[in-house]
């Protein structure tokens, strides 16, 4: 068979994060042993039934089976508009303020190539989501990280950054409440981050997709939209994933700055052709009756991470009680790294984690648990970290 040279942004790509800890994973599980799997961000709780009943219906409307809008359904767009005036405060046109997304890691990723061209600079806050960096490598951009050290509150040390740079940068990506670390940004944060863009330029991008993941109800995490000045240069992703459950489903929307939301609907036009409309229906429904659901599911979280906390500090793991988020993120016991702790819960405790530094260089001396497991399993994932 003949060997093609591959495109050099696939040929270059890091090794796959968790491709390591799976090998491992795989050989420990050969053994018979049951492996806890606090690894993966995906709620394992399921998708509430009203949603799922939407969908049913939906399915059946022949209207449904052809090619969606490009933008999303109107009725989608204004569920999303609605919703985001109902939580936030936050005024949206649902016409040129609003599109729809295939999940937000699709908008996240075809954001890049909507803004950057060949050498541009992205600034990327890390820890991260490893998305932001992938995408602005696949549009020949270049990336450089600004650090969000737990000395900062685990906040991107703005001012780390030259004014040279903030002028010749061309998006900032930033995360709150934030996968892997769980901060939350301040209102002063983003007023600083904001004015900062305003002056110099930048776009900012913002990801949100654990907003409704919150533990206390007077300290809600906040959209980059209700900061004065946001709408001028920002751009906010958000999905109904983690908020009800639907990883699965696909379905995300971006909001915000209406020059940058249509040049992302532009790439899109050319690339995808929508969101298949029995899932945009339900959407709509979960974004106008689905408070109560997540209210629920912020309970069994909230449980989880209590029992966590706990055990972790019966173990002297130190962690910090997250306000948000489906994760924990916790300090490696002395004389390890975050690869080294990790391979021993694997092959010693067959609990799966995974090592902060997998994120970015902050991340080293760190470890993600995520809360998707039932409280049960949680409960004996602890004990056995704790007879570490
Ligand atoms: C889960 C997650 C998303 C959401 O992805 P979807 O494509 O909408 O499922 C986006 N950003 C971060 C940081 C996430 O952890």
């Amino acid at each position: 068979m003949s060997e093609f040279k591959l495109a050099r942004r696939v040929a270059d790509l890091p090794p796959y994060l968790f491709a390591r800890i799976d090998k491992v994973k795989k050989e420990v599980a050969a053994r018979g042993v049951d492996i806890i799997s606090l690894g993966i961000g995906d709620p394992d709780l399921p998708t509430p039934d009203f949603i799922i009943d939407e969908l049913c219906r939906s399915a059946r409307k022949p209207a449904n089976h052809r090619y969606p809008d490009y933008e999303g359904l109107d009725e989608f767009r204004s569920a999303v508009a609605n919703w985001y005036g109902r939580r936030f405060n936050v005024s949206l046109d649902p016409a040129t303020e609003v599109v729809n997304l295939i999940g937000s890691k699709e908008g996240i990723a075809h954001f890049a190539l909507a803004v950057t061209d060949p050498g541009d600079v992205n600034l990327v806050c890390t820890p991260n989501y490893p998305v932001y960096p992938i995408a602005t490598d696949f549009a020949d951009g270049e990336t450089v990280f600004i650090p969000q050290p737990e000395s900062n509150n685990f906040l991107p040390l703005l001012d780390s950054v030259s004014d040279e740079m903030w002028q010749r940068a061309k998006s900032i990506y930033v995360n709150f409440p934030n996968n892997p670390t769980a901060a939350m940004a301040t209102p002063e944060f983003f007023q600083k981050l904001v004015d900062r863009a305003r002056e110099t330029n930048t776009i900012i991008v913002h990801d949100a997709a654990y907003t409704e993941i919150y533990y206390d109800d007077n300290n809600k995490p906040l959209s980059i939209l209700e900061t004065p000045g946001a709408k001028d240069v920002a751009v906010e992703f958000h999905s109904l994933s983690k908020t009800y459950n639907m990883t699965g489903w696909r379905v995300g929307m971006a909001v915000g700055n209406p020059q940058l939301i249509g040049a992302l609907g532009n790439i899109k036009t050319n690339v995808d052709s929508g969101c298949f409309q029995a899932v945009q229906e339900a959407a709509i429904l979960a974004l106008n009756e689905g408070d109560a659901a997540v209210e629920e599911n912020r309970k069994v979280y909230r449980k989880r991470r209590d029992v966590m906390v706990k055990a972790l500090e019966k173990a002297g793991i130190e962690c910090r009680v997250p306000d948000a988020t489906i994760y924990l993120w916790a300090k490696v016991p002395e004389g390890y790294t975050s690869a080294e702790f990790v391979t021993k819960m694997i092959e010693e405790k067959g609990v799966v984690i995974t090592p902060g530094s997998g994120f970015g260089e902050p991340g080293e001396g760190f470890f993600r648990i995520s809360l998707t497991v039932p409280t049960e399993r949680l409960e004996e994932a602890a004990s056995r970290i704790s007879s570490l």
